[in-house]
C-alpha cells in the first residue's frame, strides 16, 4: 500500500528533512507518526502524496510509483487518497454541503449519486444536519470533520492526516478521533502525523517515531514516547 525504499529528502535551502527511511505500511493499518518539531514528520507524510519528492529513493502508494508517475497522472493518484490538515482548508463561501460535492463534481458524477454520496459522508461524520451551514458558522471540530467528510468521499483507500487535532480542544479531539477510527475500520488505511500524547498512548495503533528524519522507533501498539 504505502513503502518507501531509502529514502532521503533534502530541501533546496540544504535541509536535510528525511535521512534514509524503508517503512512499509499495509492495507487497513492505522499509523501514527510522532516526533519532536523539525523532526521531519511533515515531509515523510508529504512524500506520501508526493507534495514532495524525494532527493533520493522510491515512494510506491496504492502501486503507483511516484518516482516515475507522468504529471498528468497524479492528479489519478490524489484520487485515491484523503488528506486531511490541522488547519482544515475548507472554502470558505460554499456550504458544507458544497465543500464536500466539489471533489465529486470534479470527477462529473451525476447529482443523483453526488446528493447521495455527500450525505452519506455527511452522515459517517455527523454532520448531515449542518449541510447548508458555511463553515465560518461551525465550531473548529465540526470544519475538521467537513474537511474528513471531504478527504473520503472519493471512499479512498489511504487517509492521511497531518495534525488533524492540533487546532482543537481536547473533548473535541477525541469525536475526531472516533470518526478517523471508524473509517479505518471501514477498510481505509490511517496514517495521522500527531502531537497528541493522550490520544497515541490511550487509542492505541502502530506508532512510528522519527527524529532527525529517521525513523527511530516503530511499534505495532506503541506509545507516544515524548513529553511535551
Ligand atoms: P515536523 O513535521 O516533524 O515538524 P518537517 O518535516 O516540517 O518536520 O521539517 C523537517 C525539517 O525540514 C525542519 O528542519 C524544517 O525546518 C525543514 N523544512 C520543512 N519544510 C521545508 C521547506 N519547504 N524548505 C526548507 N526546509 C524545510
Ligand atoms: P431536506 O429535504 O430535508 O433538505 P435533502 O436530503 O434534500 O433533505 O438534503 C439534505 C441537505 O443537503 C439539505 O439541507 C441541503 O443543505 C443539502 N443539499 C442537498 N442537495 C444540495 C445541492 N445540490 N446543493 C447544496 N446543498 C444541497
Amino acid at each position: 500500500m504505502i513503502e518507501m525504499k531509502d529514502v532521503w529528502k533534502t530541501y533546496p535551502n540544504g535541509v536535510m528533512a528525511i535521512n534514509g527511511i524503508d517503512v512499509s505500511i499495509s492495507k487497513g493499518e492505522f499509523v501514527y507518526v510522532v516526533g519532536p518539531s523539525g523532526a521531519g514528520k511533515s515531509t515523510f507524510i508529504k512524500l506520501m502524496y508526493r507534495e514532495e519528492k524525494p532527493t533520493k529513493g522510491n515512494v510506491v502508494v496504492n502501486g503507483f510509483s511516484l518516482e516515475t508517475i507522468k504529471e498528468k497522472k497524479i492528479p489519478l493518484f490524489r484520487r485515491n487518497l484523503g488528506i486531511v490538515f490541522q488547519d482544515f482548508r475548507l472554502l470558505p463561501t460554499l456550504t458544507v454541503y458544497e465543500n464536500v460535492a466539489f471533489a465529486l463534481e470534479v470527477i462529473e458524477e451525476s447529482p443523483a449519486n453526488i446528493k447521495r454520496i455527500v450525505m452519506n459522508v455527511l452522515d459517517i461524520v455527523g454532520l448531515k444536519n449542518k449541510a447548508r451551514f458555511l463553515p465560518h458558522e461551525l465550531s473548529g471540530g465540526e470544519q475538521q470533520r467537513v474537511a474528513i467528510a471531504r478527504a473520503i468521499v472519493n471512499t479512498p483507500s489511504v487517509l492521511i492526516a497531518d495534525e488533524p487535532t492540533g487546532n482543537l480542544d481536547p473533548d473535541t479531539s477525541w469525536g475526531i478521533m472516533d470518526v478517523l477510527e471508524e473509517i479505518n475500520n471501514r477498510g481505509t488505511t490511517v496514517v495521522m502525523a500527531t502531537h497528541n500524547k493522550e490520544i497515541v498512548n490511550t487509542i492505541r495503533k502502530r506508532v512510528i517515531a522519527i527524529e532527525g528524519g529517521r525513523i527511530v522507533r516503530d511499534q505495532v501498539r506503541g506509545g507516544y514516547g515524548y513529553e511535551r
